[in-house]
């Protein structure tokens, strides 16, 4: 149960590892981030290539493993450890970012390292191959969802390489999936709130069309209390009720139909339909967060 909650299934296969260190495409300068290195399988090629690596591993046990390891090797030198949960430790400078992660932090950690400043060059990631699949997906594909549209948002995405169980010990229960995941540089002039907030509203629902999202009730009171929000910012005062729900929603309509959304599905809407959508949305004083 210990090792379960943990995640901790450490990869055996020399193969698998070499293979995930040679996408990582890494540069002699380069200083890497590795999450989670348990007894350190990837950490020690990884320190073959990289001038230094950064490793943040929760489990005491798995530092001091780490450490003996490493222990009078010329490698020592140039690892450095942090004991911590990684979702809760500050992360340092990084050129990229290289693990075999424990899935159940999948999501929080792929946006903690998508807000991580300055960007990092890329980041090469084992997930359970569900996730790792809907992070790529596109649209009108069947796995494509808030995750996916996210992600790609902030990153390109890449699926690198099938990882079966058996190349774990002890073998977890799901097969995994290596990533790379490229933060866009610049990136889109959106606030991602403001985006999240969109995604979320269209993809609670992703097989209705924007026209019966968006006709739904709750869906136009969160417009409704979101616009009084603003202007009441704006004006420094209360907003009196004369905008009715009524209006609201016809506005929405409008809208929609104006971009030719009306009859569209969030299931195949492409990152360029959502960011227009959103701008058109906020032009008219709509916001989503
Ligand atoms: N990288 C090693 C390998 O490939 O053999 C071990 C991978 S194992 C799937 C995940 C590792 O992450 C374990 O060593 C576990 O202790 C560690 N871990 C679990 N939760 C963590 C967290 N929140 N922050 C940092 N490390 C964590």
């Amino acid at each position: 149960q210990f090792y379960k909650s943990r995640g901790q299934h450490i990869l055996k296969n020399p193969l698998v590892v070499q293979s995930i260190v040679q996408k990582a495409g890494l540069k002699s300068t380069d200083i890497v981030l590795e999450i989670g290195p348990g007894t350190g399988n990837l950490t020690v090629k990884l320190l073959e290539v990289a001038k230094k690596v950064i490793a943040v591993e929760l489990d005491p046990r798995m530092v001091l493993e780490l450490q003996r390891r490493v222990q009078g090797t010329p490698q020592a030198n140039h690892l450095q450890i942090i004991q911590g949960d990684v979702l809760k430790t500050e992360l340092p400078y990084f050129d990229v970012c290289v693990a075999n992660i424990p899935y159940q932090i999948s999501s929080p950690l792929t946006f903690k390292l998508l807000s991580h400043r300055p960007l990092f060059r890329a980041a090469v990631i084992m997930f359970q191959k569900e996730f790792a699949m809907r992070l790529v997906a596109k649209p009108a594909d069947p796995l494509y969802c808030r995750l996916s549209v996210n992600t790609q948002l902030l990153a390109r995405v890449d699926h690198l390489l099938k990882v079966g169980k058996n190349n774990f010990r002890p073998p977890p229960k799901v097969d995994s999936s290596v990533v790379r995941i490229e933060p866009r540089n610049p990136l889109p002039p959106v606030s991602f709130k403001e985006w999240d907030g969109l995604v979320r509203l269209c993809f609670n629902r992703k097989n209705k069309t924007l026209g019966s999202i968006f006709r739904q009730k709750n869906v136009v009171q969160l417009v409704e209390r979101n616009r009084k929000a603003v202007m009441a910012n704006e004006d420094g005062m209360d907003v009196d009720d004369d905008g009715s729900k009524c209006q609201t929603k016809e506005m929405l309509l409008e809208i929609l139909e104006k971009g030719k959304y009306l009859d569209k599905r969030s299931s195949k809407l492409t990152q360029d339909d959502f960011l227009t959508l959103l701008a058109s949305f906020n032009k008219a004083g709509v916001h989503f967060s």
